[in-house]
């Protein structure tokens, strides 16, 4: 496996790709590689010939008073995970390669951006769409792989390579857990062992909506109820938002009745955890 730091390099390797006709899958992350970034890549390299991984830690889509400096850089170990999951090169650029100057220019998502994280986080999916944006131009994929952890994330990207005509196909992956239930995330890693075992409630709040609406529960206002007193009952969690969303706009619903996302954003502490599960 080969780690690519320069962005000449990036263009001409997936160009070259390219042009022998090969398809080639991307996969972008921030690192700190866990089994729900390999479940990407081994995907990608099931339906790809060249797979490319980028680790960028981006800048822009964190808020002043986020964990951009503490956020976890693991790169050696990354690029053991990466190869072994089937990655054939970790694109890794250095933050002033990809911004050597104030970027003026930012690509923003309307409407689908408003609610959810969008709401919590001013800003962040400016920041996402724009690294994007600027990665596919780079690195040129045929198809790019995003998980469904972000569920508003790849509902947004999905939208703007749509109205962009970026012809870039969006794979929506499914979202990996702990054996315990608890969503994986390079930010599990901040969690105290309390904060761990109290990082459950997010999991168990979405089992019980899922069990109710199993049993013919549709109504928004009962399946957050079941929610909300769930993740209120656990005392280290503060509940940024929980939301039962259309599944295509992501405007809250009254009902169920195509399919919809029951979307959480709960606080350990310092740590924001976002969790969801599809209901339809
Ligand atoms: P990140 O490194 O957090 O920016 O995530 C990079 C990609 O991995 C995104 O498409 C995420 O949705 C995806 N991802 C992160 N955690 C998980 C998970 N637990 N299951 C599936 N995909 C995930």
């Amino acid at each position: 496996m080969k780690l690519v730091t320069e962005l000449d390099e990036i263009r001409n390797l997936s160009e070259k790709a390219r042009c022998e006709g090969k398809v080639v899958g991307f996969v972008p992350t921030m690192g700190a590689l866990h089994e729900g970034h390999l479940s990407l890549i081994r995907r990608a390299r099931q339906e790809c010939d060249l797979v490319i991984t980028s680790i960028f830690v981006n800048p822009t889509q964190f808020g002043p008073n986020e964990d951009y400096a503490r956020y976890p850089r693991t790169l050696e170990s990354d690029c053991a995970l990466a190869e072994k999951a089937g990655c054939d090169v970790v694109f890794a650029p250095e933050v002033e390669a990809i911004y050597p100057r104030e970027p003026l220019t930012k690509v923003h998502v309307d409407k689908l951006t408003e609610g959810l994280c969008g709401r919590s986080r001013p800003g962040h999916f400016d920041g996402v769409c724009t690294v994007v944006t600027l990665l596919f131009n780079l690195v040129r994929p045929h198809k790019a792989y995003f998980g469904l952890k972000d569920y508003q994330q790849y509902v947004v990207v999905k939208r703007m390579c749509a109205d962009l005509h970026v012809g870039v196909e969006i794979v929506p992956c499914p979202l990996v857990r702990e054996p315990d239930g608890l969503a994986l995330s390079s930010r599990n890693k901040y969690l105290s062992p309390e904060e761990r075992k109290a990082a459950l409630v997010l999991f168990r709040a979405l089992e019980k909506a899922k069990k109710a609406h199993q049993s013919g529960e549709t109504s928004a206002q009962n399946l957050l109820k079941l929610v909300r007193e769930t993740l209120e009952a656990e005392p280290l969690a503060r509940v940024d938002y929980a939301e039962l969303v259309d599944a295509e706009t992501l405007e809250p619903v009254q009902a169920v009745q195509r399919p919809a996302v029951l979307a959480l954003a709960v606080y350990l502490g310092d740590t924001r955890l976002i969790d969801n599960l599809i209901l339809d």
